[in-house]
C-alpha cells in the first residue's frame, strides 16, 4: 500500500487486522433537531453549544447531549459523556428554584395581531399564540435575543432593559457626551 501521508510504499505483515464498524448518524436525528430547535452538525450528528466551555450542552438551556447523539465513540467515553449530563442536570434539578435572565420578550396583547411571525422566528421556542389568539413568550424559555421584537411586524413585543425609550436615552446620553468632548 501507498502512505498517503509520504507517498512511499509499505509492506506490513500484522499478526491482527481489525476493521471497527462505522457508525452513521440517527436516521431520525433530523426530526429530533426540529423538535427541540437545535442543530446538527455537517454529519448529522448534534451539535453541542459549545465544545470547550459547554460541550455536554444542546443550545437551548437544560437540554444536553451523550454518546452516539454527539459522534462515534467508544463505550467507556460514552459513559463519561452520560456522567457529565447527569452532572449538569443535577445542578439544576437539585435547586428548589431557578433565576432566569431578566432581559426577556414581553408582549402586550393591545397590538398582537396573531400572525405567528414571533413564534417562526424564534430559535428557542419561547413565543405561542394562546387561546385567545395572542402571543404569550415563556418567559423561563426565552433567551433574551430579540429576534421577535425586531420581527414583530405591529412592533408589539418589547425586549426588557432593551426598550426603545431606554436605547434612545442611551444613544442622546452618548451622543451629548461624545460632543461636548
Ligand atoms: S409577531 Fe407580533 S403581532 Fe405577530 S403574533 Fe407575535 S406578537 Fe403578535
Ligand atoms: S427574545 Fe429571542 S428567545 Fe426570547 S422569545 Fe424573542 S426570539 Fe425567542
Amino acid at each position: 500500500m501507498t502512505d498517503a501521508g509520504t507517498g512511499r510504499e509499505l509492506n506490513l505483515k500484522p499478526d491482527w487486522l481489525v476493521l471497527s464498524t462505522g457508525i452513521a448518524p440517527g436516521a431520525d436525528n433530523p426530526v429530533f433537531s426540529g423538535l427541540l430547535r437545535t442543530t446538527l452538525t455537517a454529519d448529522g450528528f448534534f451539535l453541542e453549544a459549545h465544545p470547550k466551555l459547554r460541550p455536554v450542552d444542546l443550545a437551548n438551556e437544560g437540554e444536553y447531549l451523550a454518546g452516539l447523539a454527539h459522534s462515534p465513540r467508544f463505550i467507556d467515553e460514552t459513559i463519561a459523556h452520560a456522567k457529565a449530563v447527569a452532572g449538569r442536570a443535577a445542578t439544576i434539578l437539585s435547586r428548589a428554584k431557578l433565576d432566569i435572565a431578566g432581559q426577556v420578550a414581553k408582549v402586550d396583547p393591545e397590538g398582537c395581531v396573531a400572525c405567528a411571525t414571533c413564534v417562526k422566528v424564534c430559535p428557542y421556542g419561547a413565543p405561542m399564540i394562546n387561546d385567545l389568539k395572542k402571543a404569550e413568550i415563556q418567559g423561563a424559555t426565552c433567551m433574551g435575543c430579540g429576534s421577535c421584537a425586531a420581527a414583530c411586524p405591529a412592533r408589539t413585543i418589547t425586549l426588557q432593559h432593551q426598550e426603545d425609550g431606554q436605547m434612545t436615552a442611551m444613544l442622546d446620553e452618548l451622543l451629548t457626551v461624545g460632543g461636548a468632548t
